[in-house]
């Protein structure tokens, strides 16, 4: 029951939990520094954030800051990742060993932050039996056998988008319950699958924007010049 509650409680604060991984930068170059206590307003300076902001955010993991003193950074970063549910290993597999997967597959971070991916499916005879960043790469004919055997629950999928529904009703099979969906198709799963789907155009988006409206903003101030 507590779980649950807490599991809403992350889900209900979206933005809040995309700026955690933001704070745990930003503590682990602090202990990096030798610092012992870190202030929210610390953080929120190296951020561009609102200390309030930060406090707030905070405030979902189960630290407590002292006053003035701030938050001891070991038991922090301990904290955020408790909450992020980084300080255990998740075992999952990445089905299409393109451009994306094969970034993905060599991205430290991801077992740096507890997911460990243990097999790659493909349909290329060329890729299968190989191994990229050692991971081995199995035919997709095999997947769900393989997933049933391993018991594995989480699914990266990075195949052509055409492709995309047919391996997510193979992965569902499979007894996958979780899909970090990198392709551009909106997948039909049941309910009880978790998906979240990895989009790189809204943060360009967002690039976009604010190089314009930096633009605006010099040609504005241009125009506020005293005219010679
Ligand atoms: P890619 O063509 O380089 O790789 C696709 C891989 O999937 C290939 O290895 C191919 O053999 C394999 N494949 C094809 N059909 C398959 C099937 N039925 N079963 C198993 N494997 C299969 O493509 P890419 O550039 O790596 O892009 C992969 C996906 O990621 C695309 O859907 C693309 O739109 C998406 N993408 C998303 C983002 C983002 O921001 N989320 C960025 C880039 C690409």
């Amino acid at each position: 029951m507590v779980y649950l509650a807490m599991a809403k409680q992350k889900i209900a604060a979206a933005p809040s939990v995309r700026r955690l991984p933001l704070y745990l930068q930003v503590v682990r170059q602090a202990q990096r520094e030798g610092i012992q206590y870190i202030s929210g307003t610390f953080i929120a300076q190296e951020l561009n954030l609102k200390p309030i902001q930060v406090r707030k955010d905070l405030g979902m993991t189960p630290i407590i800051g002292k006053p003035k003193k701030g938050y001891p950074v070991a038991p922090l970063i301990r904290a955020i990742k408790y909450f992020l549910g980084w300080d255990t290993t998740r075992e999952a597999v990445l089905v299409g060993t393109g451009n994306l997967g094969t970034a993905l597959l060599g991205y430290q971070k991801l077992q740096d932050h507890g997911l460990l991916v243990v097999a790659a499916f493909d349909s290329n005879q060329e890729k299968i039996g190989s191994l990229i960043h050692q991971v081995p790469v199995f035919s997709v004919e095999t997947l769900e056998s393989k997933i049933l055997t391993w018991g594995v629950k989480i699914a990266l999928l990075t195949v052509p988008s055409h492709a995309a529904q047919g391996i997510t009703e193979m992965l569902i099979k499979a007894g996958i319950e979780g899909i970090w969906n990198f392709t551009n198709v909106k997948l039909k799963v049941p309910d009880r699958i978790v998906v979240q789907k990895e989009d790189l155009s809204s943060g360009y988006a967002m690039f976009c924007v604010m190089m314009q409206a930096r633009q605006i903003g010099k040609d504005c101030s241009r125009s506020l010049l005293p005219q010679r």
